[in-house]
């Protein structure tokens, strides 16, 4: 059912108490990245739109990565599931959820790549927005390096990555808030939120941001990026 995206949640707290699912453990980021999630919000803010050129970009390299490492072991597409990436809009709730059915993350991928800044790119961009004055430079660095995951925080005051790779018999959810020093991990216990593989992303969005869950503002931005993917991309709303 499409509806529980937005009005389930407020449930799942005191239900996930009530069964006997494993709690939520807490990590706290990486230093470096409290910098960046800061930066990002307080430096890009003229630059939001760029959230959903970067979400799709990871959605279609999750499945360029599943595509490549198939070659060389064709279990990881024992599912057979379409290669795309859906986005849906609830304007109701301001919500935007980014699906693609790549190849996901194992609980330590989780930890390292939405808890810790690996990437050499992002780490470059922390350190020439640093180094960088004057109006538009922003712009120009953007360009450059891209931002990222963490722009997802530019729009979102809470974001929920729910993910199964097909190395692990198991989907974990990660949950994070902007401006918070710490993200959760726990294990999809919800039967209606399984799913067979790759990655789902729930942006609860901003007081000031629900815009962006129009439809016609993200087709709009879509048709901007879709050329540069070689996936297809849904997007669909939902039905009030
Ligand atoms: P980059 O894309 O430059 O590596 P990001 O901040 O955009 O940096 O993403 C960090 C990492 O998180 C990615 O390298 C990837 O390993 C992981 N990741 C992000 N989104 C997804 C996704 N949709 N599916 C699988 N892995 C993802
Ligand atoms: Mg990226």
């Amino acid at each position: 059912r499409d509806l529980f995206l937005g009005k389930r949640y407020e449930s799942t707290a005191a239900e996930s108490n009530a069964t006997s699912s494993p709690p939520a453990e807490k990590f706290e980021y990486q230093a470096e990245v409290s910098r960046l999630m800061d930066l990002i919000v307080n430096s890009l803010y003229s630059n939001k739109e760029v959230f959903l050129r970067e979400l799709i970009s990871n959605a279609s390299d999750a499945l360029d990565k599943l595509r490549f490492l198939s070659v060389t072991e064709p279990d990881l597409m024992k599912d057979a599931i379409d290669f795309d990436i859906r986005i849906q809009t609830d304007k109701d709730n301001g919500i935007i959820t980014i699906t693609d059915t790549g190849i996901g993350m194992t609980k330590p991928e989780l930890v390292d790549c939405l808890g810790t800044i690996a990437q050499s790119g992002t780490a470059k961009f922390l350190k020439a927005l640093k180094d960088s004055k004057g109006a538009g430079a922003d712009n120009n660095l953007i360009g450059q390096f891209g931002v990222g995951f963490y722009s997802a925080f530019l729009v979102a005051d809470r974001v929920v990555v729910s993910t199964k790779s097909p190395k692990s018999d198991k989907q974990y959810v990660w949950e994070g808030e902007v401006n918070a020093s710490s993200y959760t991990i726990a294990e999809e216990t919800d039967p209606e939120k399984l799913i067979p593989r790759g990655t789902r992303l729930t942006l609860h969005l901003k007081r000031d941001d629900k815009g962006f869950a129009h439809p016609e503002r993200i087709e709009k931005l879509v048709k901007n990026y879709s050329q540069f993917v070689s996936f297809p991309i849904y997007t669909w709303q939902e039905k009030g």
